[in-house]
């Protein structure tokens, strides 16, 4: 469709020249004309009105026993932006799937894009330029993706770079080279912002303990097959009686609490959720020599400052801080969910919510944070209408409800829903589909007075 307002608005351009610049700009649609498709049962996948074109999985993971898979459409082989297709499958059988996706008449030519990527070489000699004058070293592979900008489909270059902070930037070139974007990447915690001894809840909630913990036997120590603990200090552990040796004072503590928190939400989400997220790396004293207050998941890294000793202290120290972020790696897998926008809020809420559930307390950042009891809780009276936009803010809409459910009605219905949300939400997600999602599981519900009782919560908050 909007091939055709391309056509005109051109002719307009050439027969009116310049005046009809504005004309030219405003007559663009400010979206293309997706199509959202969601599966119908008893029908096979081939008959559900999908893309043709996929492109590599960008998120998938076990849930329970469904297996999710998050693909976006591609145009030749290129991503294409804002595209997907989610499939949950049980046994090999679809249960579920939904599309978002463009007509193929309403994407560019596959030829064109790949003599773009053909001339996308010439990118290499941009990249010292912005590593030498950020100070940021790029730790990724070029990455290309169709975006839409002004009306019209542009091929970018996408790769990210890290500054000596720890902060993650995102670069994106055109083919010819030029900067299209530079943006901070990742989701921040909030607010910005062999036998060990360790506090297993924490140093607020717990004595220090003599523990008995499993680690590696090879240098390295603090990693499973899906965890590894590293210092941006540069501290290591020298062997296993180095490790028993720890104690708070020293600065290798930090990695022995992440190191046990991070393995007992992993353990909990398999438990759970018969979920395993593998390739996890978590990051502390990150900023060295800086004690920051950097607390954030980007790319299957956790990423934890010291704490500066003023809004926050000892962040790795903190249970619910470290759960947290390790939870945005299996809600990444699963729903595909981005950090920012309404999508962000969800994605915080449901982070918050199963940390919540695994700790059993409201609180988050209780024993880190310093300018309060805590930095946020469960504990609200935030209904559906309360919404402001606010990362954080709206977050605790959700999680405050499934909180509810829990404290109201019981803590499998919460932890069913936060499951049941897991597996249908998709990355352009928003709080109106959440609840249309909310409203059919209810509808599933079998349990007599126990769906009654929900049904009252859900509808002193809004959500039905
Ligand atoms: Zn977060």
């Amino acid at each position: 469709m909007f091939r055709r307002a391309k056509t005109l608005a051109i002719l307009a351009f050439v027969a009116t020249g310049v005046g009809a610049l504005t004309f030219y700009l405003s007559f663009y649609p400010d979206s293309p004309d997706w199509v959202t498709q969601e599966w119908q049962e008893n029908l096979p996948l081939t008959e559900m009105p999908r893309p043709t074109q996929l492109g590599q999985p960008e998120h998938e993971g076990r849930l329970l026993d469904t297996y999710v898979t998050i693909r976006p459409q591609a145009v030749a082989g290129v991503p294409v932006d804002g595209t997907y297709l989610k499939t949950v499958k049980k046994a090999k059988r679809l249960v579920w799937a939904r599309a978002r996706y463009l007509n193929e008449e309403d994407l560019p030519d596959p030829t064109l894009i790949q003599k773009e990527l053909n001339r996308a070489e010439v990118l290499r000699i941009h990249v010292q330029a912005i590593e030498d004058e950020l100070e940021c070293e790029m730790t990724s592979a070029f990455h290309p993706r169709l975006i839409w900008r002004r009306g019209n489909w542009r091929l970018i270059f996408q790769r990210n770079c890290e500054k000596s902070g720890g902060q993650v930037l995102e670069v994106a070139w055109n083919s010819k080279g030029t900067l299209v974007h530079l943006r901070p990447a990742g989701s921040h915690f909030a607010w910005e912002q062999s036998r060990v001894f360790l506090y297993p809840k924490g140093p607020k909630l717990s004595e220090l303990q003599s523990y008995e913990i499993a680690v590696s036997s090879s240098p390295g120590f603090l990693r499973t097959p899906n965890l590894l603990v590293l210092s941006d200090a540069g501290y290591k552990i020298n062997d296993l009686e180095h490790l028993a040796r720890i104690r708070p004072e020293d600065e290798t503590f930090d990695m022995v609490q992440a190191y046990f928190f991070a393995n007992r939400a992993l353990a909990w989400t398999e438990e759970n959720l018969s979920f395993t997220s593998g390739n996890l790396k978590i990051r502390t004293q990150v900023g060295y020599p800086r004690k920051t207050n950097a607390s954030f998941y980007f790319n299957r890294e956790v990423r934890l400052g010291s704490g500066d000793g003023e809004v926050f202290t000892h962040i790795a120290w903190d249970p619910s801080i470290v759960i947290h972020e390790i939870m945005h790696a299996v809600i990444e897998s699963l729903t595909g969910l981005p950090f920012q926008g309404e999508g962000g809020s969800l994605q915080e809420g449901l982070a918050d919510t199963l940390t919540a559930l695994q700790l059993d307390s409201p609180n988050m950042g209780e024993a880190a944070y310093k300018k309060g009891p805590y930095q946020r809780t469960l504990e609200n009276e935030m209904n559906f209408p309360d919404r402001t936009g606010g990362l954080y803010h709206d977050s605790l809409i959700l999680s405050g409800m499934l909180w509810s459910l829990k404290t109201e009605v019981a803590a499998e219905s919460a932890q069913d829903l936060t499951i049941y949300l897991l597996s249908r939400l998709t990355p352009d997600s928003g709080f109106e589909d959440t609840q249309r999602h909310v409203q059919t599981w209810l509808e599933q519900c079998s349990e007599g007075e126990r769906c009654d009782r929900i049904g009252s919560v859900l509808s002193r908050r809004g959500w039905l």
